[in-house]
């Protein structure tokens, strides 16, 4: 298993299209730069003259109503209206507005009883702000309550830093993210964190949560991101945290019968927000997700959330540092070893352990002892073990070995061909984000373009998994190898099918574009109506090219761990006994360029 902070680099290579926010469409049109335009009711495909630095040439926008004939005109853009329905709309045109006014209705009566989220208020507070707008001003949670992410710690430093000083980041024109969102499984800290980030820096804290945006009437969504966005502008500095950013960041149309209109106009609005933003106004936002490969490519580009933060399960070492924070109000017995008990808990969360303190404390006091035994612990370990188990599998050491050779397969190869990502920290953490292990790299630099270099390194990274297992399968009492790759050559795949179809680096199918994104509308992934557009013939050409690139890639990679045999076990071994490695404690390869040529 792979994870890659860049998530948005292939959306990004792969789309061609460029959701923008009307007002920068605007600005395009102001400063002359839009070449064509196509309206389809109120979305609006176009072309810009030339490709801007920070995307593609081609966008869509929604549009907002006002006067744009005229000014298309005036600018000289070539511009054209499709006709929005056939037949099948028009009939559509007749039943809906009855359906919707049916749907309103109902939707209406369950607000006005105040049986929903609590909307006591009625019909009157939509679109208004619910009560949870208010900012908690006086936040007392610190960075000492949460302990085993150090690494989140110091990355969020920084804001606290900026929030409390912001003219001084400013005089010196210090770059500021302006949004970072938390990524990692439920129960790890994320809230608490962005909480501390507000209490370390005494400034008011806004919180929400995604699917708050998403359960509104149409339209409200997005009004309710203006009115957050402006009652910030007037308590800045101070920060604002949107939990499960995905609820509404999802991807957008996934779902091709409608029914994404309000999310993607919230989304949309709240694009929008971040990007108007004034650099000098010390606002900070903070979202937090568990499940970050759904997001929509355009929440993660430069100037949104574009620094992500990785909020894993913690180790050993974090996991004691934890019970620490918990333990601390409670009254224990001399012989209670938090690092036994630190060691009995590999996969809990901070959340695990703050639930195992306390039934630590609930069973002592069942039990009408005097101080909380190292019993008392244990006992808490199994009950809390057990109902994990039945939520997530549990790897027995035989998988653990066999995802420690796997990763540490994937660094060994990243650390050694060139062109490839450095390699930050490897884990094997049980139950982690990743369900078996990961390895993490972070590109370099942001990137819009790659070279066959690069794309040819990340193939053999990403088969660096497979072959560790291969060369482990082949030793005495051998373990097959695992279904643990099926993600790394699923993504391997997509970028030899890139190479051959989109980006004309075959020598044998030559410089064609195949495979056109034609009618692809808004980064849908998947085109259900694209047609194929080559022969039988081309289909068996591609498909062994793509097939020659994946074979090579794989003995790339297992050429380079068989000569880094000694590196790999020592890794394995290491991956777990400390469960996590960083680039650090990393065995170091030797360089593919300094091995003999393959034979
Ligand atoms: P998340 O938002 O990631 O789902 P929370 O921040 O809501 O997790 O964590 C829930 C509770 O678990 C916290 O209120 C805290 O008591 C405990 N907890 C979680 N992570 C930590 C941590 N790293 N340090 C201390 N306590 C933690
Ligand atoms: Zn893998
Ligand atoms: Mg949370």
């Amino acid at each position: 298993m792979m994870l890659l902070l860049a998530f948005s680099l292939f959306g990004q290579l792969g789309t061609g299209v460029q959701p923008i926010p009307y007002s920068k469409f605007m600005q395009y049109l102001d400063q002359g730069k839009v070449a064509r335009v196509t309206i389809t009711g109120d979305t609006i495909h176009g072309d810009l003259k030339e490709k801007p630095s920070d995307g593609p040439q081609s966008f869509v926008t929604q549009r907002v109503p006002g006067e744009l004939a005229s000014t298309l005109e005036k600018r000289g853009v070539e511009f054209s209206a499709s006709p929005g329905a056939g037949p099948l709309g028009t009939l559509l045109s007749w039943i809906l507005p009855p359906l919707l006014f049916v749907g309103v209705w109902m939707l209406a009566s369950r607000y006005m009883l105040g049986g929903r989220g609590g909307l006591g208020g009625g019909l009157l507070s939509v679109g208004r702000s619910k009560a949870k707008l208010v900012a908690e001003t006086d936040v007392k949670v610190s960075f000492d309550d949460v302990a085993g992410v150090d690494e989140a710690k110091v990355e969020l430093h920084e804001i606290v830093d900026f929030l409390k000083r912001p003219e001084e980041f400013g005089r010196l024109g210090a770059k500021i993210p302006r949004g970072i969102l938390l990524i990692g499984p439920p129960g790890t800290g994320k809230t608490l964190l962005a909480r501390a980030v507000a209490g370390e820096a005494g400034v008011p804290f806004f919180s929400t949560t995604g699917a708050e945006f998403v359960e509104m009437f149409v339209g409200v969504g997005a009004s309710r991101v203006r009115d957050l966005f402006e009652q910030a502008r007037k308590a800045a500095p101070c920060i604002i945290f949107i939990d499960e950013l995905d609820a509404l960041g999802r991807a957008r149309g996934i779902n091709p019968i409608g029914g994404q209109d309000e999310k993607e106009q919230t989304l949309n609005q709240l694009l929008a927000e971040m990007d108007g933003f004034d650099r000098s106004v010390a606002i900070v936002i903070l979202a937090a997700t568990n499940r970050p490969e759904i997001l929509d490519p355009a929440l993660l580009r430069a100037g949104r959330f574009d620094r992500q933060v990785l909020v894993d399960r913690p180790e050993r070492a974090g996991r004691l540092a934890i019970l620490k924070v918990h333990v601390k109000k409670l009254k224990l017995a001399a012989d209670v070893d938090l690092e036994g008990v630190a060691a009995l808990t590999p996969g809990f969360t901070g959340a695990d352990l703050a639930n195992l303190a306390n039934e630590a404390a609930v069973r002592a006091t069942r039990r009408k002892a005097e101080a909380i035994a190292m019993e008392d612990f244990t006992e808490s370990v199994e009950r809390i073990v057990a109902g994990l188990e039945k939520r997530s599998r549990v790897l027995i050491p035989r998988e653990r070995r066999i995802v420690a050779y796997h990763e540490m397969g994937h660094a060994l190869v990243a650390m050694a061909v060139p062109g490839a990502d450095p390699v930050q920290k490897i884990s094997i953490i049980p139950r982690g984000i990743a369900a078996l292990g990961y390895t993490m790299q972070h590109p370099a630099e942001d990137r819009y373009l790659m070279g066959r270099t690069e794309l040819e390194a990340r193939m053999a990274v990403l088969m660096g998994g497979r072959a560790a297992e291969t060369l482990i399968s082949e030793d005495p009492g051998h373990v097959d190898v695992s279904t643990g790759a099926a993600d790394d050559l699923a993504k391997a795949t997509d970028i030899a099918r890139g190479m051959v179809l989109r980006f004309g680096m075959d020598a044998g199918l030559g410089p064609v574009a195949w495979d056109t994104e034609q009618g692809q509308f808004l980064n849908q992934p998947g085109n259900f109506w694209a047609q194929r557009r080559f022969s039988e013939q081309t289909a068996h050409d591609v498909d062994e090219a793509v097939r020659a690139l994946l074979r090579r890639a794989l003995s790339r990679a297992i050429a380079i761990l068989r000569a880094n045999r000694a590196e790999l076990d020592k890794g394995a071994e290491d991956l777990l006994a400390h469960e996590t490695l960083t680039a650090e404690t990393m065995p170091k390869p030797i360089p593919e360029s300094a091995l003999p040529p393959p034979v």
